[in-house]
């Protein structure tokens, strides 16, 4: 399909909260051209997550894969590609866990962000059969960070110490222990 242009923090669309795809437009070939640009997109820019509204399409579908041959960031559990369609997210467990993030659409810039460390997520797969997902740890933080793209809301938002909030040369040099960390 095509790699789509990246919509970066500033853009409009990514602070719109973002509307369920109906069971009409699941079965649209428009659909799956989305859903394969998402997936081209992620994997140009080398993320391992994508939100519809990061293409500047305002409608709740997001894409997550930790790819097993990361070389990149070695410590990540792999996951394999999995498409989000209506995601729902539901907390688990409430207690914090703090990771720093970055986004594709935030280029150059890392933050630390605190969220829930374990959420259920119920979906639809891409032929529209409802899903459900347990994640805990960094799988979650993951998932609520694209899943906080399809509400406008951006990781910035969410960083409460902003003396956590670094460029990358500067995170790297100051914070990091382990290398960079992945754009979601
Ligand atoms: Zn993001």
């Amino acid at each position: 399909m095509a790699v789509r242009e990246l919509r970066t923090i500033g853009d409009p669309v990514l602070r719109a909260p973002a509307a369920d795809a109906t069971r009409l437009h699941l079965e649209t070939p428009a659909f799956a051209a989305l859903l394969a640009d998402l997936v081209d997109t992620m994997h140009a820019e080398d993320g391992i997550g994508i939100a519809a509204p990061q293409i500047g399409e305002s409608v709740r579908v997001a894409v997550i894969e930790i790819a097993s041959a990361s070389t990149r960031y070695p410590g990540m559990q792999p996951f394999p590609l999995t498409l989000f369609v209506n995601p729902r997210v539901v907390v688990v467990d409430a207690t914090e866990q703090g990771f720093w993030e970055g986004c594709l659409s935030v280029p150059g810039l890392r933050g630390y962000v605190r969220r829930p460390r374990a959420v259920r997520v119920e979906y639809l797969d891409a032929a529209g059969a409802p899903r459900v997902l347990a994640a805990e740890g960094f799988l979650a933080t993951v998932i609520q960070h694209e899943l906080d793209h399809l509400d406008g809301v951006l990781f910035v938002d969410r960083v409460r110490d902003t003396t956590r909030l670094a460029t990358v040369e500067n995170y790297q040099k100051h914070w990091s222990r382990a290398g960079d960390s992945p754009d979601i």
